[in-house]
């Protein structure tokens, strides 16, 4: 399915344009047509991170007009292994800002507008109205809900990309020619079920394979050349260097985009909906969660406690609070390590973040440890708190 192209050209392109385009006016395809279409384009990248970063400089290089960015977080030094659009001097600096100067530094020719703020039910609608199309390189459920959701009711056409390990998926959702997310994600998973990248990894470059797919389909989808990715899901496997595309239909029961919508309006709060923690973890946690602090002061009181991870071995081997044992989570969830527990000691919980050991304490308390505990914000606390010069990953 070919669709007519989401930008009407501009009026005309400089001297300077023609020479630095001139790659693409001499395809047959684009021309000067094409590219006056991408220099009236206005296309917003959510997201300055894994996606983002390749998405935004080839997004920039290509000549896209205006290119907005929404991102609240800062440059992190584990950010450069893959979110190539920041450099060593910019860590510590605004992700969004970081990006505007790179691509400022690609293409002065660009018109670059900054959203240095989470995106909310409150300013979705605002920033998301500003565009032409959107890019969507989030790395959460939550937020990922809240672009869909938002891209529906405004009848906006967006590229969806996510990355995990080895492995890539990338499609282009618009409710008026196909299926939304939703369609393909009624629900979102079960918390605690597909990790994060920050939990389970990301291999580098898996993101310039999947954020170039996204940026191709942006052009595509601007000047209304080829195939879109609407209601196919490109899926990438690096290990196996294979892509397969698999068809995705309309759901015609979709609450979103089906014909009896139930979901008129944007939700009231995505992080409800797709839950950080269990409801089992979140009644376990009540009374039963320590800071990093405490845990210090407990091990320098000599308390007798017995420090669990939960977290896997390759994140053990980075870093570690000392005197933890490892005890990956899905060892204690399937009850193979509850032997291994002292049923006489205080157990504490730990993972990198403390989602994870909520998990686990839910199933340590079902087992009968009553006095079990877990540490709020877990390794990333404990670095932050008590020794700033281990390294948070
Ligand atoms: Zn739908």
């Amino acid at each position: 399915m070919s669709l007519p192209p989401l930008v009407e050209p501009a009026a005309e392109l400089t001297v300077d344009e023609i020479r630095r385009y001139s790659r693409h006016l001499i395809i047959p395809d684009v021309g000067v047509a094409g590219q006056k279409r991408l220099k009236n384009a206005r296309v917003l990248c959510v997201g300055a991170g894994g996606l983002g970063s390749p998405a935004l400089l080839y997004l920039a290089a290509a000549g896209v007009g205006t290119l907005g960015i929404i991102d609240f977080d800062t440059v992190d030094e584990s950010n450069l292994q893959r979110q190539v659009i920041h450099g060593v001097s910019d860590v510590g600096r605004s992700k969004a800002e970081s990006a505007a100067a790179s691509i400022r530094e690609i293409n002065p020719l660009v018109q670059v507008e900054i959203h240095n703020t989470a995106l909310d039910r409150e300013n979705v609608r605002e920033i998301f109205s500003q565009y032409d199309l959107i890019v969507d390189g989030t790395d959460n459920f939550a937020t990922r809900y809240l672009v869909n959701d938002a891209a529906v009711l405004l009848g906006k056409p967006y590229v969806w990309g996510s990355i995990y390990r080895f492995d890539g998926q990338a499609s282009v959702f618009w409710a008026e020619h196909g299926p939304c997310y939703r369609c393909l994600y009624p629900e979102p998973p079960p918390p605690g079920m597909v990790p994060s990248c920050a939990e389970g990894g990301v291999l580098g470059v898996l993101c310039a394979s999947i954020g170039s797919i996204q940026v191709n389909e942006a052009i595509k989808l601007l000047t209304g050349i080829g195939e879109p990715l609407v209601g196919r899901l490109m899926v990438y496997d690096a290990l196996e260097m294979s892509y397969r595309k698999i068809k995705v239909r309309k759901d015609p029961n979709c609450v979103l985009c089906g014909e009896n919508p139930t979901v008129t309006d944007l939700l009231e709060d995505y992080e409800d909906f797709c839950g950080a923690v269990s409801v089992e973890a979140q009644v376990a946690v009540v009374d039963s969660t320590i800071t990093a602090l405490e845990l210090k002061e407990w091990q320098d009181a000599g308390k007798d406690i017995f420090l669990v991870d939960v977290r896997e071995p390759a994140e053990y081997d980075i870093v570690r609070i000392p005197g933890a044992t490892l005890i990956p989570k899905g060892e204690i969830i399937s009850g193979e390590a509850l032997a291994k527990l002292p049923q006489d000691r205080q157990i504490v919980l730990h993972c990198k973040s403390g989602v994870r050991s909520a998990e686990a304490l839910a199933a340590l308390k079902a087992a009968g440890f009553r006095d079990a505990v877990h540490v709020q914000g877990g390794v990333l606390s404990w670095i932050k708190q008590i020794d700033p010069a281990l390294p948070a990953y």
